[in-house]
């Protein structure tokens, strides 16, 4: 089987105002990512996905200023405030993002000309459907009770991820809206947080130690993947459990991690990390040390696909996230429907991925 094309496609759809959501990372009024198409001699083709962040800058007299501004849009103003990194995703190896599209892509196709599931490839899987979490939670004190008990209603979730950190101000603010939505949900529905790197390490010990009693499953990216001692020290100075991932980019950043003893859980998003293959490399690390998998899934179809057969074929993977933000290229870019049923995602059966990508859908919202 010979490569004919590859196909890069930046596709940006735009979101309505109602249903965009506000964090740290502003107001997002689009979804954007880059879809790969391999074809190969004979027509059958494979499908990828890849990220990357883009940073502009607009005056160019404070220079030291301008760099903060460019590394860390579109959280800039939060960084410069406040004197430390909140940086884009795409903070590190644009090439490592565009390997990870056309390994994706490379893979589906393997599987079409196979005829098999891309997790068969991999190993098969451990279980036909998988438990999900809802990946939400913006609402305010007043309100996030009530909006992460809808998700529960949604899905029948047994598990709900909550927005924290520098958008609250405070972490006693954060520590507060954690608190309010334990409540609402009782003991039984998991409740984890993501605070999306924005903390210093004080700031997230202080917070850690305000939610102790909460339960968390997990805080996620309490500080920033540039810090990864400090990531370790937040995990020593608590008994909440720590993930991250979704910002670091191939087995390396992983094993790094794992050998500082910084994280309970490794998040690698496959369209940022370097794709499927590296995604089972870093699966091995996870294992390894006796840590757990649960990839970034807050992404278009491929990726999303990619990281399920991920998930479902390693030994360490155990949960999927499930994004309840409005999300098109999850859910109008292919023909396919992902579904959670009484919390539970069905590792699909189809060849490849699973996926079929309106290729019109494609066209109508491509950027060149
Ligand atoms: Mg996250």
């Amino acid at each position: 089987m010979k490569i004919t094309s590859v196909q890069a496609t930046w596709v940006h759809v735009p979101i309505p105002f109602e249903r965009q959501h506000v964090s740290d990372f502003g107001r997002i009024a689009s979804f954007d990512s880059v879809v790969v198409k391999i074809t190969a001699d004979g027509g059958l083709h494979g499908w990828g996905e890849a990220k990357a962040g883009v940073g502009s800058a607009a005056s160019a007299h404070d220079i030291s200023r301008l760099w903060d501004v460019m590394y860390n849009t579109p959280r800039e103003g939060y960084a410069v405030d406040r004197g430390h990194v909140l940086p884009q995703l795409g903070r590190r190896g644009l090439s490592i993002s565009a390997i990870a599209g056309v390994d994706i892509a490379l893979w589906d196709l393997l599987g079409k000309s196979l005829g098999a599931p891309v997790w068969r490839l991999l190993g098969g899987r451990r279980a036909e459907r998988m438990p999900a979490y809802a990946s939400g939670g913006w609402a305010d004190e007043a309100r996030i009770g009530e909006q992460l008990l809808g998700y529960v209603e949604k899905g029948g979730f047994r598990a709900v991820k909550m927005r924290v950190g520098v958008m609250d101000g405070e972490p006693h603010k954060s520590a507060a809206r954690v608190r309010a939505a334990r409540k609402a949900l009782g003991p039984d529905v998991k409740l984890m947080a993501d605070a999306h790197g924005t903390w210093t390490v004080a700031e997230a010990k202080a917070f850690c130690r305000m939610v102790e009693d909460c339960d968390l499953y997990w805080l996620e990216e309490p500080v920033t993947a540039d810090d990864k001692t400090g990531l370790a020290e937040v995990r020593r100075a608590s008994a909440v459990p720590i993930s991250t991932g979704e910002s670091e980019f191939t087995r390396h950043d992983f094993r790094e991690i794992a050998e500082l003893r910084a994280a309970d859980i490794l998040q690698p998003d496959l369209a940022i990390a370097g794709g499927i293959t590296e995604g089972v490399r870093i699966g091995a690390v996870a294992s390894a040390y006796n840590l757990r998998l649960a990839p970034h899934l807050w992404s278009g179809a491929p990726a999303f696909a990619a990281g399920v057969a991920l998930a479902a074929s390693q030994s360490a993977g155990f949960i999927l996230e499930y994004s309840l933000g409005a999300n098109p290229m999850l859910h109008e870019l292919v023909h396919e429907t992902f579904t959670v049923v009484d919390g539970q995602i069905e590792i699909p059966d189809r060849p490849g991925l699973g996926i079929t990508v309106d290729e019109d859908f494609v066209r109508r919202h491509a950027r060149r």
